[in-house]
């Protein structure tokens, strides 16, 4: 079986040496265990803070050692009464071909009708984040014009979508034309703008001429600021991300208007979406129903092969997905 390690903490953006391909035995099942082979691995931005060797909310990946994250496989040998062989279950420890672990840790997943790595996504943990993240967090309410950075994202189209779902005007950003007009073509956005274009501030200001209520931010740096420019008096930010900083290697400048956090009355709030784990079963409800009959759609960019699982993970900081990045094992 191969595995993907991590050779070297990057410096700054990722390169294809800060990774290796290892050949590795897997052991047979022990009691409570079950054998998975991976078929799909989901590449996420927060892996690249933990390819550095800091304090997080998780711990650095050891180098040396292989990589770990999302991943769905098949059950290929149980000795657990709670799998079966031939289940689909979704687990940690992706960047592998097949992993050993106890069933205790996996999930069984629904795969009927619905693509495996769904499950990595729009109902995985980007999905949950999405939901969690506005209604939650960001404290919806009736009336809200919402902003969301990386729009095109994993993360940011299900925001987007959900807050189109309630009524709700959506204003969105992300890197390239093509990734505009999916949104305003495919997502029904009302407003959305290439942030490369030009300042932020001034393409939010066209776009939302009566300001902003709630902002999503994946993205951090100069989209925050705009945004601390746009919303109204008790607008609210809910601070899932800040791609924009995850490669730099000295600490980003903050915003610069922080005191209009003052006059304004802003709340702005950031969390992770582990502590957010009992909202899945409401996620899941609202989500699926509207996945079959078309009211949500999702876009995923699939890489096929794990050994470019490391290019997948670059490509994905430097915005070559459409909605979730995720990798197709063997
Ligand atoms: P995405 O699918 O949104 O992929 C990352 C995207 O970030 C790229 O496609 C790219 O799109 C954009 N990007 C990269 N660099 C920059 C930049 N300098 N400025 C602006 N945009 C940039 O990833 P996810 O949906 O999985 O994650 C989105 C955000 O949510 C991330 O910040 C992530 O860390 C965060 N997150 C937080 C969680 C939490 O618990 N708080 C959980 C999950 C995700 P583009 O072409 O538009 O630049």
């Amino acid at each position: 079986s191969r595995e993907i390690q991590l050779a070297a903490r990057p410096h700054g953006e990722p390169k294809e040496s800060d990774f290796r391909l290892v050949e590795v035995e897997v052991p047979d099942p022990g009691p409570g265990e079950i054998l998975i082979r991976n078929t799909w691995m989901s590449v996420d931005p927060y892996m690249r803070g933990r390819m550095s060797d800091r304090k997080s909310y998780v711990p650095p990946f050891a180098v040396g050692a292989p990589l770990e994250g999302g991943a769905v496989g098949e059950v290929v040998a149980s000795e657990s009464e709670d799998r079966q062989v031939g289940d689909t279950v979704t687990h940690q420890l992706g960047w592998r071909e097949y992993v050993v672990m106890p069933a205790a840790h996996t999930r069984k997943v629904d795969v009927d009708g619905i693509s495996p790595s769904a499950h990595l996504g729009v109902l995985g943990m980007p999905g949950l984040t999405a939901y969690a993240g506005l209604l939650d967090v960001g404290g919806l309410k009736d009336g809200d014009v919402v902003f969301v950075s990386g729009a095109a994202g994993a993360v940011g189209s299900l925001v987007g979508q959900l807050a189109k779902l309630r009524g709700h005007t959506v204003i969105g950003s992300a890197g390239s034309a093509a990734k505009v007009a999916h949104l305003l073509d495919d997502l029904g956005f009302d407003a959305a703008f290439n942030y490369k274009d030009g300042p932020v501030a001034d393409a939010l200001a066209a776009a939302a001429p009566d300001g902003i209520d709630l902002f999503f931010d994946n993205v951090g740096g100069e989209h925050l600021e705009a945004a601390i420019g746009a919303l109204n008096d008790h607008g609210r930010v809910a601070l899932c991300g800040a791609i924009s900083g995850y490669n730099a290697t000295e600490p980003p400048p903050g915003p610069t208007n922080m005191f209009l956090i003052v006059g304004k009355r802003l709340t702005l709030r950031g969390f992770i979406v582990r502590d957010h784990a009992t909202r899945r079963p409401d996620m899941v409800a609202e989500v699926v129903p509207a996945l079959r009959d078309g009211r949500i759609t999702f876009r995923e960019t699939v890489v096929e092969g794990l050994e470019n699982a490391p290019a997948a993970f670059r490509g994905l900081l430097r915005g070559e997905n459409t909605g979730k990045m995720v990798v197709k094992i063997g």
